[in-house]
């Protein structure tokens, strides 16, 4: 077989078409069209493929400051955006907020006011509030990206699960996804699920009705409550993380009861098709939505992946956000 010259993704990165990607911010996977996803997707591949050659792009955001400002716990995503940031060659700071002057009473706008001050240009929010970021970008000149508020969205999320997928199985389009546990307070499920039926996905939801809002039915899912027909011929299935810090009580009897009905196993996943890929937004309660045996399976499990390609899609983000600028400034 002839040998393949090597993929050269610094030049597939200078390679400027037409922008479909035009808002200046990043709120929510909502409103967007396909061209748009597939374009940001498409970035993120050259960015997989960037860092995997051991290559910077330090250059694109010199100059540049990105406020990291979490109002709630992150590892990956903090990370990611931090790693992101540098990759690229921007000034990132971390804002701790147990350390800020939100601890003080300082409201959000007046935080909001102050880092509009200092001049940053691109703010990656965290809040538990749903709307916070959508808030902040309406007080702060900078573009400011939604890196999880409340019960709402997480977009970066679903564009690296998208990307996950896409690289897996080839396409995105036409596959059955199966999005599974607490989806009353997962903003990676509801931006997964905007993102995957806009880009032609079968979507289901399987949990138990007090975890299921009624509402999901008209975002064009189908809703499963047992466990073994949702999986049934799936390509993909999605376990989300039980999100007990917002929960009342009584939505679930017990830990245990749940993984009975809803935790992924070795034999419940037998249902869903036998090249199903599992993937799970991180941080897993393992025993309790996921068996070890399955977050682990190298065969089945793209959770690791899903990490790398949080990377990827964060540089593509940071990439495309900060176009408007370099436009204005050549
Ligand atoms: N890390 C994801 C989020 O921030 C998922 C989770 O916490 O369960 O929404």
């Amino acid at each position: 077989m002839p040998k393949m010259p090597p993929v050269d993704a610094p030049r597939m990165l200078r390679q400027r078409g037409p922008v479909f990607y035009r808002q200046k911010h990043l709120l929510a996977i909502e409103g967007l069209e396909p061209p748009a996803i597939s374009q940001l997707l498409d970035l993120s591949e050259s960015y997989v493929l960037l860092n995997r050659s051991g290559k910077t792009q330090r250059d694109l955001l010199r100059g540049r400051t990105l406020i990291n400002l979490f109002f709630e716990d992150s590892t990956r995503t903090r990370t990611s955006f931090e790693l992101a940031g540098k990759r690229l060659g921007a000034d990132v700071i971390n804002m701790s907020v147990s350390t800020s002057s939100v601890n003080k009473g300082e409201t959000l706008i007046d935080t909001a006011a102050t880092l509009n001050a200092m001049h940053c240009d691109l703010l990656v929010v965290r809040h538990d509030q749903s709307g916070a970021p959508n808030l902040l970008s309406r007080i702060v000149d900078a573009a400011v990206i939604n890196a999880g508020d409340g019960t709402h969205e997480h977009p970066t999320q679903a564009l690296l699960d998208a990307l996950t997928i896409k690289r897996r199985k080839g396409r995105i389009a036409g596959l059955i996804v199966a999005i599974c546990g607490d989806v009353a307070h997962s903003r990676v499920a509801r931006s997964n699920i905007h993102l995957l039926t806009t880009m032609g996905c079968q979507v289901r939801v399987i949990g138990p009705p007090t975890l299921i809002p009624a509402e999901v039915a008209d975002l064009g899912v189908t809703v499963f409550h047992d466990m073994a027909r949702g999986l049934a011929g799936a390509d993909v299935v999605m376990m989300l993380r039980l999100q007990r810090e917002r929960m009342s009580r009584g939505q679930i009897p017990s830990a245990r009861e749940y993984f009975r009905f809803y935790g992924l196993d070795a034999e419940k996943l037998t249902q869903a098709k036998s090249d199903a890929i599992v993937m799970h937004p991180g941080p897993m309660n393992r025993g309790v939505e996921i068996d070890s045996e399955v977050a682990d399976d190298p065969l089945r499990s793209v959770i690791k992946e899903q990490v790398e390609m949080g990377v990827a899609v964060r540089m593509a983000v940071l990439d495309m956000l900060s176009r408007g600028h370099r436009r204005n400034e050549s």
